[in-house]
């Protein structure tokens, strides 16, 4: 606490992951010889640099900027950018703390990173968005490449800004390295599936979720937070699927639409007109606006949560438990706080955490990533065929760590623990560095 101040989300996700460590440092002794623990939460390397760019009023403005490569030791850094004003030192390295677990459970050759900048995209022209993008790359792009870091979106960066990254890194350096970024449009190096990848994966663990107690996604009624990527993707497969989605939000409202979402309404409003919640409602009267509410008080049976960190209170667990969810699967990165963690897994609420469920869109970043090794372009039905394959291996691997170190069902200690070790191994193995 005392070397990383006023970094609270930071130590939120170290403590969620060392609390599961015990059993695993009690029988391997060597872990704690070789101080891997205290490795482990040192990132390897942390960049801050400014980001000026003129806004199209001809101001100046200047936003701060962070890459927290974290670690190595299985791969390239591996990690997305978030532009949120939200973003400072702590995000970044709660974010990339979880990733190097996250990427580890994919059973993929990649290492841990994050980064972003307090730029706030919303209500900024495409112009701005393209300008504040060239700024941020040319810092960036001395420190990234295909065999040492390999940054893709997040929050507030999708398709458009990683189109306008990969235009200045390509401009710059003089290479078409494909492989530098993922989540790249599909005629310049992209890998279909990538943009859904994270919502279909995350609704595919709790599939098999479910199938632990002989259900499925088929006749639930599910409850999604957030509009964004990851969200609409996720309401996209579990529709798919069969389950009733009836609720979305954004960070002014959430929307209750008992006849289930208008996935093509959605779309076109978030994906079009980048448009908020507001505006579905005004063309879908029969759904409901509520702006002083939470979403989480809609009695449902299956929660995904897509939009945020710490975005489940306790007392949000508290009334979910009594209103019937049995199922919740982290679309976002730890939108659970810890207290409402417990409360889920004291009541018998399967829960399956952001590392373990939401690896899918990292996981087919790194299938862009051989893609653009070999030169190659894989079909949509191939590439979603391996997402589903790998989203089962880290379910199952989940379950039977847990089982291993008896706690089973408990998907935290189980990606915790299986996470952790492969990353541990590796760096023992690579010595003192
Ligand atoms: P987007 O920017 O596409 O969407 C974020 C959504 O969440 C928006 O609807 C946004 O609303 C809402 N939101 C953001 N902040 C808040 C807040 N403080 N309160 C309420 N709503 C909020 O991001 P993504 O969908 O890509 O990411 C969502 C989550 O998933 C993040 O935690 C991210 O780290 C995680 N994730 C994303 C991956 C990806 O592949 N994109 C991979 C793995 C995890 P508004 O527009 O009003 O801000």
């Amino acid at each position: 606490l005392r070397r990383n101040p006023g970094e609270a989300e930071f130590h939120q996700a170290v403590r969620e992951v060392f609390d599961s460590l015990g059993p695993v440092l009690r029988k391997h002794p060597q872990y704690v010889e070789a101080a891997v623990l205290e490795r482990i939460c040192e990132p390897e390397r942390q960049i801050i640099f400014r980001v000026p760019w003129v806004d199209d009023a001809d101001r100046v403005r200047i936003n701060r900027a962070f890459r927290v490569e974290f670690n190595s030791a299985l791969g390239p850094y591996k990690g997305g950018l978030r532009f949120h004003p939200s973003v400072y030192q702590g995000i970044i390295k709660f974010l990339g703390f979880e990733q190097v677990f996250k990427n580890s459970l994919t059973g993929m050759p990649i290492g841990g990173a994050k980064g972003g900048s307090d730029f706030d995209p919303r209500g900024r022209s495409a112009g701005e968005v393209m300008r504040f993008c060239q700024s941020f790359m040319t810092e960036l792009y001395r420190h990234i490449g295909q065999y040492t870091d390999v940054p893709a979106g997040d929050t507030g960066v999708g398709g458009r800004e990683i189109g306008y990254l990969f235009g200045q890194y390509k401009r710059i350096t003089n290479l078409y390295e494909s492989g530098v970024l993922t989540g790249k449009g599909i005629t310049w190096g992209g890998s279909l599936v990538r943009t859904e990848a994270t919502g279909y994966g995350t609704v595919y663990f709790a599939e098999h979720m479910l199938g632990t107690r002989n259900e499925s996604m088929h006749g639930q009624r599910v409850l999604v937070s957030g509009s964004g990527n990851v969200a609409i993707h996720a309401i996209a497969k579990a529709q798919e699927l069969g389950a009733e989605v009836l609720t979305f939000s954004d960070s002014s409202a959430y929307v209750i639409d008992e006849r289930g979402v208008d996935l093509d309404l959605l779309r076109q409003i978030k994906e079009v007109e980048r448009g908020r919640a507001a505006d579905y409602v005004a063309r879908r009267p029969e759904a409901r606006l509520v702006e002083d509410g939470r979403v989480w008080d809609v009695p449902a049976t299956v929660a995904l949560p897509c939009a945020t960190q710490n975005e489940i209170t306790k007392d949000d667990a508290r009334r979910m438990v009594g209103n019937g969810v049995a199922v919740v699967a982290e679309g976002a990165n730890m939108p659970t706080t810890s207290e409402a963690v417990a409360l889920f897994q004291q009541a018998g609420v399967l829960f399956g955490p952001g590392k373990a469920a939401n690896a899918g869109g990292v996981a087919t970043s790194a299938l862009e990533m051989q893609q653009n090794a070999s030169r190659d372009s894989w079909s949509a039905e191939y590439t979603e065929e391996r997402l589903a394959g790998i989203m089962e291996g880290i379910h199952d691997r989940c379950l039977e760590t847990a089982d291993e170190y008896g706690e089973p069902g408990n998907y935290v200690l189980g990606a915790n623990i299986a996470g952790f070790t492969k990353v541990a191994d590796a760096m023992i193995a690579l010595g003192v560095v």
